[in-house]
């Protein structure tokens, strides 16, 4: 019979399993039966939506049976079974790339745990087995198949007779070595303990045979020293609990158990974050699990990534990821709804305007929305955890549907903050204002630092105010749509509108951009289009120009709509700004308009320029600058 070959990426991933080392070998039985408990999930659900008659809800199972002569554990379900092309198509591939991918960037950390975290399903049988065999038989069909395989160099499929739908996968154990004992797993009590260990909640009966001792009642006529008989009969006993985590008491849960069953769950190598519990019974009535992961997995920030939960209709599962349950900004968490009040045939299209749903989703948004701000006040360090992960998403929440969502989220926000190495919220910044401030200052650069360096800062921070630190391309979109916190309007000091000064020192200023009106005009004519003005400023300390904008648009906005794949781009209003205290004002008062137009021209760009590069803009003709420096040098 002709062999084929496995698909290259499964190829690879198989061979990671015949020869790994790794320690839990044991998970191969989690990944069978959770394999065969989906195969059950299919059919009912198959049943219950076509309304197929004939299949009883009770009769479905999943078996565990171990046979220390043949040296084999026969896992079998009677659930949907596989067809020749899906069995070709199912065992031939593997669909958990993602896992493999996350092996081969870890390429270093050769005993990284990604087999335990991850799962890797079906091929996993290969770490315990030299060669493994499926039988199955999909519903409806008539005929069966078996595939087989010893491993790297390919499998067969043939058919074969199976009489009742569903899949039997038969193991054969490798020989024990030095280092690996194999043969525990022929141990039913072993087998036993495992399938209590991961697989208690699965939902359908995992049966066993045990051999069960009985006395036999002793005959009338028999000695009464004599021993009772003693004989052993073979039972099948359900071995699992079958409650699922999510309809257990909270209390009776542990946190290793949340753990394991969210590790497992979604292939995630992090313990949550949070978890989220709840039954409710009311209006609605439903279980929810919910979990925050720890870190955002490596798709989250890419249109890959699918948001959802996982909805079940009284343990049977109904959809994988049900996008309606979450909002965008919430879109990180994971986990499940159960309820009983949904239809188990329920369409997607019907999902949508579901009202039940409507109302499970608006209780889920609330219970995320509460368990972060409880996170924030009582675990500070894993909130700006979360927040690097998951910040960005909260900020585009606060900005997507035109703010809509602002007053739900924007105490959710941390910025870094000039007053300390540290994030800060919006009330905090708020609650420790200085008694006249009334407006929130911020700014907006590439880093911290880079907006430490900016001009407009020094003033700011001198006159004592703190100001948050912007550094995500979407900060200043997402300040736009907040426009105030408690009452205080967000104010960027690079921008156009700020003013501390005092009145004199503002009447100072209006005085000298008023006599200096002339020169003024002839910097700007210089300049030309690029900007809308000239004029002396009282807002920088040390630096003797900035740029600042006047309009909606600031540099920083410019800078993002810019790099965005749009034909048109666009263009904030710059105003350039000299220090009315620096040296170089004076410098340029005593300059003569007309004699030294050429002169004055030359330092309108070059100034100019500076300004650019400080605000992190680059300029358009470096030749033209530099020859400039030198010339005036
Ligand atoms: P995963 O379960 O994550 O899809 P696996 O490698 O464990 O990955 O399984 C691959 C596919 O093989 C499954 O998606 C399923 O379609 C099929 N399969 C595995 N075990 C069974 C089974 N007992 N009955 C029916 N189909 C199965």
């Amino acid at each position: 019979m002709r062999k084929k070959q496995f698909k290259a990426e499964s190829k690879k991933l198989l061979d990671m399993m015949i020869h790994s080392i790794y320690t839990h070998k044991e998970i191969f039985l989690r990944e069978l039966i959770s394999n065969a408990s989906d195969a059950i999930d299919k059919l009912y659900y198959k049943q219950l939506a076509e309304n197929i008659t004939g299949l009883n809800r009770d009769d479905y199972c999943i078996r565990v049976a171990t046979d220390k002569e043949a040296r084999t554990i026969t896992i079998s379900d009677n659930g949907i079974g596989m067809t020749q092309e899906e069995l070709e198509s199912n065992l031939g591939t593997i669909a958990k790339s993602g896992s493999l991918d996350f092996k081969q960037n870890n390429e270093a950390k050769e005993d990284i745990d990604i087999i335990g975290q991850f799962g890797v399903g079906f091929y996993s049988a290969f770490m315990v087995s030299e060669r493994v065999m499926v039988k199955t038989l999909a519903y409806s069909s008539t005929e069966g198949f078996c595939w087989e395989s010893e491993g790297a160099d390919g499998y067969t499929v043939e058919p074969c007779e199976k009489l009742e739908h569903g899949t039997e996968i038969t193991l054969y154990l490798k020989e024990n070595t030095e280092d690996e004992d194999y043969d525990q797993f022929l141990e039913n009590y072993r087998i036993k303990s495992l399938i209590k260990k991961y697989s208690d909640y699965i939902t359908y009966p995992i049966k066993m045979e045990e051999q069960v001792r009985k006395e036999l009642p002793k005959a009338d006529d028999a000695h009464a020293s004599a021993e009772p008989e003693v004989i052993y009969e073979t039972e099948e006993h359900t071995i699992n609990s079958m409650v699922p985590i999510w309809k257990k008491n909270k209390k009776d849960i542990t946190k290793e158990e949340y753990n394991q069953y969210y590790q497992e769950k979604f292939f995630d190598f992090n313990e949550p974050a949070r978890v989220i519990h709840t039954n409710i019974e009311g209006v609605v009535s439903y279980d929810a699990l919910l979990f925050v992961p720890k870190k955002a997995s490596y798709d989250y920030y890419t249109t890959e990534y699918q948001k959802g939960l996982a909805l079940y209709s009284n343990g049977v599962m109904i959809m994988e990821k049900c996008a309606d349950l979450l909002p965008d900004y919430f879109s990180f968490v994971r986990g499940l709804v159960d309820s009983a009040d949904l239809s188990l045939n329920i369409s997607r299209e019907m999902l949508q305007h579901d009202r039940q749903l409507k109302m499970i989703a608006k209780n889920i948004e609330r219970n995320v929305k509460n368990e972060l701000v409880k996170m924030l006040a009582d675990d500070r360090e894993g909130y700006k955890e979360f927040f690097r992960q998951f910040g960005l998403q909260l900020k585009y929440g606060i900005y997507s549907d035109y703010g809509l969502h602002k007053e739900n989220l924007q105490d959710l926000l941390l910025y870094r903050s000039s007053a300390e190495e540290d994030m800060v919220t919006l009330k905090e910044y708020v609650g420790r204002m200085k008694e006249d401030q009334d407006k929130i200052f911020y700014a907006c650069g590439e880093t911290v630092d880079k907006i430490d360096m900016l001009p407009q800062t020094d003033m700011v921070k001198e006159k004592g105010y703190e100001i948050l630190y912007m550094t995500d391309n979407v900060d200043e979109f997402a300040i736009q749509m907040l426009r105030e916190y408690d009452g205080k309007t967000f104010v960027n000091i690079c921008a156009e509108d700020l003013d501390l000064s005092s009145e004199e020192e503002k009447e100072a200023l209006s005085k000298q951009n008023q006599e200096a009106a002339g020169l003024l005009t002839l910097l700007k004519d210089a300049i030309g289009d690029e900007i809308s003005g000239v004029r002396f400023t009282n807002r920088l300390k040390n630096h003797p120009v900035c740029l600042t904008t006047e309009g909606a648009l600031s540099i920083e906005m410019e800078k993002t709509l810019n790099a965005m794949p749009m034909e048109e781009k666009v263009k904030a209003e710059l105003v350039l700004e000299i220090n009315m205290n620096h040296r170089i004002a004076q410098r340029l008062m005593d300059m003569d308009v007309e004699e030294e137009k050429e002169k004055l021209d030359k330092y309108a760009k070059l100034l100019y320029a500076q300004a650019r590069l400080i605000a992190g803009l680059s300029v358009d003709n470096p030749t033209e600058l530099s020859n400039l420096i030198c010339e005036l040098m």
